[in-house]
C-alpha cells in the first residue's frame, strides 16, 4: 500500500488498495490504482474529498468507466466510485425528474419510460452513469443530455455541497467544463423531460437499441466511439475510417472494430499503449489521405506531471475548468 493513502479506509470503509483499474472500465484496460473507494452518500463523499485534498492526493471520480483509457502503469491516486446513496430517482411535476449521479443511464431510461417521460430515449443504451454522462455531455442520434439538463448538485474540492444551473457546466458537443478537471463531483442531475405516452417512449428506445445491436460491437470490450465526428464535410468519423480501409487494423490486441470503424475493441489482452499507438496511426492516416484531423472523444487519463504514452496523438482541446468563484 502506498503510505500516502493510509487511513483512507477509516473515512471510506471497504477501500481496496492497489486494485487494478481494468476491472472498473468497459475497455478492461488499466494498471493498479493506489486505492479505489466506493462511497455511499454525499456526506461520506464530502469527508473523503477533504481527506484527499488535505493530503494533496490525486483523485478521479468514476461513473461506469465507459469513456476513459487508463495507463498500463496504473493510476497514482484514488478512484472514487459512487455506490448506493447516489442511485435515487425522483419523478417531479410536469416532466421534471432528478437522478442520482451513480445511477446507470439505461436504468434511468427504463424508469422514466414507464412514467411516459420522453425526450431522452437516445440515452437508453449509453452504458454510463448519470454523473459521468453529464460530465462528458453524452449524446446519440443528434441529441445530447445537456439539451434536457436543468441543474446539478455537486461537491467541490473544499468538500462543500453546491447547486449549479446547467449553463454553468458549458456543455457542448461531447464535452463540458467538468471534463478532465475533477473540480466538482456531481451528486445528482435534474432533467426536463417531455411528458407523453409510456408505450411510445418505450418503442422509440427499443428502435434505438435495435439499431445499436446491428451497428455496434456491443459484445466486445471498448469505450464506445473513439473519435468525435469531424463535422463540416465529414459528418461521421466512423464512415471516414471505414472508407480509408482501416477496419480490422490492429496493434497487439487492440483492433479497429470490423462492425463499427469508430470503435477500438480490446480482443482480450490489449494494453493502453496498444490503443494509443492504434489511435495515432488512424489519425496520421486520416490526415495524410483525407486532410482531416480526428480528435479523440475518449479521455486519456494521465498521472500528475506526466504526458506518458501520448506522443504523436492529437488530443481534443477541452473547455476551461469552472472557476472557483463559480462554485
Ligand atoms: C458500447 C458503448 C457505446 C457507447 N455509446 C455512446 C453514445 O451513444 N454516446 C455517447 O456520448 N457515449 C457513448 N459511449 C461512451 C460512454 O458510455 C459515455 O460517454 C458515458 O456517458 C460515460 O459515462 P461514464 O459514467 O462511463 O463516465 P466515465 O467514463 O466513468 O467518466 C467520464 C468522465 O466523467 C467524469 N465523471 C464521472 N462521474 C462523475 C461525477 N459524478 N461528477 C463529475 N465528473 C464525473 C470522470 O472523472 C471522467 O472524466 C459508449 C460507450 C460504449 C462502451
Amino acid at each position: 500500500m502506498n503510505p500516502r493513502v493510509k487511513g483512507l479506509d477509516r473515512v471510506a470503509p471497504g477501500t481496496q488498495f492497489d486494485a487494478p483499474v481494468s476491472g472498473f472500465t468497459t475497455f478492461r484496460i488499466g494498471g493498479p490504482a493506489w486505492a479505489v473507494a466506493r462511497l455511499h452518500g454525499p456526506e461520506q463523499l464530502r469527508d473523503t474529498i477533504r481527506f484527499l485534498v488535505d493530503r494533496e492526493l490525486a483523485f478521479r471520480v468514476m461513473g461506469k468507466g465507459s469513456n476513459q483509457l487508463f495507463p498500463d502503469e496504473g493510476f497514482r491516486g484514488v478512484l472514487l466510485l459512487l455506490g448506493d446513496g447516489f442511485d435515487s430517482l425522483e419523478i417531479g411535476q410536469d416532466g421534471l425528474f432528478t437522478a442520482g449521479a451513480g445511477l446507470s443511464l439505461p436504468k434511468m431510461a427504463n424508469v422514466i419510460a414507464r412514467h411516459g417521460l420522453g425526450g431522452l430515449e437516445f440515452s437508453a443504451q449509453i452504458p454510463g452513469a448519470v454523473g459521468g454522462s453529464v460530465a462528458v455531455n453524452a449524446g446519440a442520434f443528434g441529441q445530447e443530455l445537456h439539451s434536457r439538463l436543468v441543474s446539478v448538485t455537486a461537491v467541490n474540492r473544499q468538500g462543500t455541497a453546491v447547486e449549479l444551473p446547467a449553463s454553468a457546466l458549458k456543455g457542448c458537443y461531447r464535452t463540458t467544463a467538468l471534463k478532465g478537471h475533477q473540480d466538482l463531483v456531481l451528486t445528482s442531475a435534474t432533467f426536463q423531460a417531455v411528458p407523453g405516452d409510456p408505450k411510445a417512449v418505450q418503442q422509440k428506445q427499443k428502435e434505438y437499441g435495435i439499431y445499436r445491436d446491428r451497428t455496434q460491437p456491443l459484445k466486445q470490450a471498448s469505450a464506445g466511439c473513439v473519435f468525435k465526428n469531424p463535422g463540416k464535410d465529414c459528418a461521421s468519423a466512423g464512415a471516414l475510417i471505414e472508407q480509408l480501409g482501416m477496419k480490422g487494423w490492429t496493434v497487439g490486441d487492440a483492433e479497429v472494430s470490423r462492425k463499427h470503424a469508430n470503435f477500438i475493441v480490446n480482443r482480450g489482452q490489449a494494453r493502453a499503449a496498444d490503443v494509443l499507438e492504434l489511435i495515432a496511426r488512424i489519425q496520421k492516416h486520416a490526415l495524410a489521405e483525407a486532410g482531416i484531423h480526428l480528435h479523440p472523444e475518449i479521455e486519456f487519463v494521465r498521472n500528475e506531471g506526466e504526458a506518458s504514452g501520448l506522443a504523436g496523438i492529437e488530443e481534443s482541446r477541452e473547455s476551461p475548468a469552472i472557476r472557483e468563484s463559480q462554485v
